[in-house]
């Protein structure tokens, strides 16, 4: 077989070290000898070669203590030199952020894209955006777009039912899917963009990046909660998102909770987002309480202020969304339960809602090792999640493992 001379392409060898070092966090020559079985000079020698090609980096002393004594270099993957387009494509605004692998915020733009043209105009439109943030010295290395709907790898935004308008009082016409998102367009951007891209649901990626940056970082079964400006929840287990079989794991809005409810788009019955009575949107909500328009800024100023309607209301969402998730929790027996990041200090009294009535409907053995916190990243959840998995399929790549094939070919995982 012909030797490959791109430097991103491994050795064996080499992919063992790689998996090693991302396995442990971080690792220094010895454990890396001792947990790949390979000798020490062939493990130094393919380290150096590693690091020469840019694909590791060395620091100096242990970021985690495994081990008594003289601390010795750490190994990590760099992930400085790669930067990914973060694309949201919001429910009330759409950006591009350019984010570095490991996390870095380096540049962010709105931008105003038209999600109904065709697939050519989205191509150019989703490239335009990653040179609106590309900085001269860094190349674009990936992209991940973030769309405000369920989307399934492989298959796209599952198309929901459609009924009559009399039936569907609160029919949003946003329920419509754009012809795009259809099917997984993943494969045919990749190629009109030159770059990795990948499209991922809005609130899958903020729980990414929490987990990854924020509150959720060292949890080992995280559930991201969104309120604002829709019910979810994403799942993040061991680091990695988790989808389920089909794609769509924690679509809490549609979780039935009254049997003889509203018809929902999804086409299921009394879904929890049809029974919040004023529908899924906070700001508005809360609007219609106080009976004058607010935008979800004054509502998160007047959560901090204290306002005592603001903050009963913020309540009693976490009450409310606790019917849905107990049976959940227990269940899933998750740490830690992360509030929607972009409720900011409103988030507290949410956290307060959820935990009081999560400790009522849950045995003590499930609620006495669950954490309920408010979200970190205000208004860079996406964007960090979008580094987070960009980085995970970036290694999963160098390793030799497409996410299909992690887990003995778990396909939801990654
Ligand atoms: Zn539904």
């Amino acid at each position: 077989m012909e030797s490959r001379s791109e430097p991103d392409v491994l050795q064996p060898r080499e992919r063992h070290i790689v998996a090693a070092v991302r396995d442990l966090d971080g690792a220094n020559r010895r454990e890396l000898a001792e947990l790949t079985g390979l000798p020490r000079t062939t493990v130094t020698a393919a380290v150096a070669s590693l690091i020469a090609r840019g694909l590791l980096t060395e620091t100096d002393g242990p970021a985690v203590t495994r081990r008594a004594g003289r601390p010795s270099p750490t190994v990590r993957i760099d992930l400085s030199r790669k930067t990914v387009a973060a694309v949201e494509l919001g429910r009330r605004s759409q950006s591009v952020s350019l984010m570095g692998f490991d996390g870095r915020a380096l540049n962010r733009a709105d931008i105003e894209f038209d999600q109904a043209q065709p697939f050519e105009a989205v191509a150019a439109g989703l490239a335009a955006a990653a040179d609106t943030v590309a900085c001269d010295a860094t190349e674009v290395s990936a992209m991940v777009v973030s769309v405000a709907m369920p989307f399934r790898r492989g298959a796209g935004a599952p198309q929901v039912p459609m009924y009559s308008a009399g039936e569907m009082h609160f029919a949003p016409a946003k329920a419509r899917r754009p012809n795009w998102l259809l099917t997984d367009p993943s494969a045919a951007l990749t190629e009109a963009l030159g770059i990795p891209v990948v499209i991922e649901n809005d609130i899958n990626l903020a729980a990414l990046g929490e987990s990854g940056h924020g509150a959720a970082r060292g949890a080992h079964t995280a559930v991201y909660l969104s309120v604002v400006p829709g019910f979810g929840a994403g799942i993040v287990i061991d680091g990695r998102l988790y989808r389920g079989a089909g794609g769509v794991a924690g679509e809490l809005a549609h979780v039935s909770v009254r049997e003889d409810g509203d018809l929902c788009v999804c086409g299921n019955r009394g879904c929890y987002t049809t029974a919040r009575r004023n529908g899924p949107s906070l700001a508005d909500d809360i609007a219609s309480a106080l009976g004058r328009n607010m935008s979800l800024d004054e509502v998160i100023e007047l959560a901090a202020e204290g306002d005592v309607v603001v903050r009963r209301w913020l309540a009693d969402v976490g009450r409310s969304m606790a019917e849905p998730l107990a049976g959940f929790v227990t269940m899933l027996n998750p740490d830690l339960l992360v509030v929607d990041s972009a409720l900011g200090s409103a988030a507290a009294p949410v956290v307060e809602g959820l935990r009081d009535t999560i400790e009522r409907r849950t045995s003590p053995m499930t609620f006495q090792g669950l954490e309920i916190r408010p979200g970190q990243l205000t208004a860079s959840a996406i964007p960090a999640g979008a580094a987070v998995l960009a980085a995970q399929r970036y290694v999963d790549c160098l390793v030799g493992l497409t996410p299909s094939r992690r887990l003995g070919g778990l396909g939801a995982m990654g």
